[in-house]
């Protein structure tokens, strides 16, 4: 269903929303946030930005939901590869990676074991939200496992004796350390960016994207 409006899907709530409404308004685009609405439409502009978990982004892109997106790679490439393994459609056009939401994707390890490389996981049981890149990452290394999907408290799951190892996203380290694991291996690092569905889309709305992108560039150069 398209609409006359450009329809940007960004994270309702979390560690991606904040910057994302800041970029949007130094690139001019005048909007009013309030109470628990799912679309909030832009004062000065045909734009709608549509508040949703950032889990739902992807999806929205690759199923030419809404024209562009907010998200983390991390969660971009994960959608990517559960819907190539299902055989449904997963395209989309990184139109430029964005100045925050940086983190890493690392394997971590009870912090006394002995770790001298991805052979030490053989036949471990990882703890993880993000199934489809471990498998990518343990495959490419030759390394047999098992996984134990969490979409939460993943870092408390060798204690709780659940697995042997996790994979999980990391920025500084201090969760890992607070539940005595450390950092093995980085198999991805992350950052935010701007995607667009692949369908064909109006001239109007090409050109908006055109000029958010000239703007955004400006802005993001001015911070560096
Ligand atoms: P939602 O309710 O929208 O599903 P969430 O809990 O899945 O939210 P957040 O914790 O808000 O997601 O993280 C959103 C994104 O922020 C991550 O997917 C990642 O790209 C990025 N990020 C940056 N630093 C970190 C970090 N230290 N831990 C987790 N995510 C981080
Ligand atoms: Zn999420």
């Amino acid at each position: 269903m398209q609409t006359q409006r450009l329809r940007i899907a960004i994270q309702k709530k979390g560690r991606l929303s904040k910057e994302c409404q800041e970029l949007l308004k130094r690139c001019g685009v005048k909007f009013n946030m309030m109470g628990e609405r799912l679309v909030v439409h832009s004062e000065n502009m045909p734009i709608d930005l549509l508040l949703v978990r950032d889990d739902d982004i992807p999806g929205l892109i690759m199923d030419g939901v809404v024209d562009l997106g907010v998200i983390g790679e991390n969660e971009l490439e994960e959608v990517g590869l559960e819907r190539e393994a299902r055989g449904e459609p997963a395209n989309y056009i990184k139109l430029r990676r964005l100045d925050f939401g940086g983190c890493r994707l690392s394997i971590a390890i009870d912090k006394d074991a002995e770790y001298n490389g991805p052979q030490d996981l053989q036949g471990k049981r990882i703890a993880t939200t993000y199934p489809q890149l471990v498998k990518r990452y343990m495959d490419q290394q030759g390394v047999k496992f098992s996984t134990c999907m969490l979409n939460g408290s993943v870092e408390v799951a060798p204690r709780a004796g659940l697995a042997d190892a996790i994979c999980d996203l990391v920025s500084t380290g201090a969760t890992l350390e607070a539940n005595g694991l450390k950092e093995a291996e980085v198999i991805l690092r992350s950052k935010a960016v701007l995607i667009q569905q692949t369908g064909e889309l109006s001239a109007d709305k090409q050109a908006l994207i055109e000029r958010l992108l000239t703007r955004m560039q400006g802005v993001i150069q001015a911070k560096e």
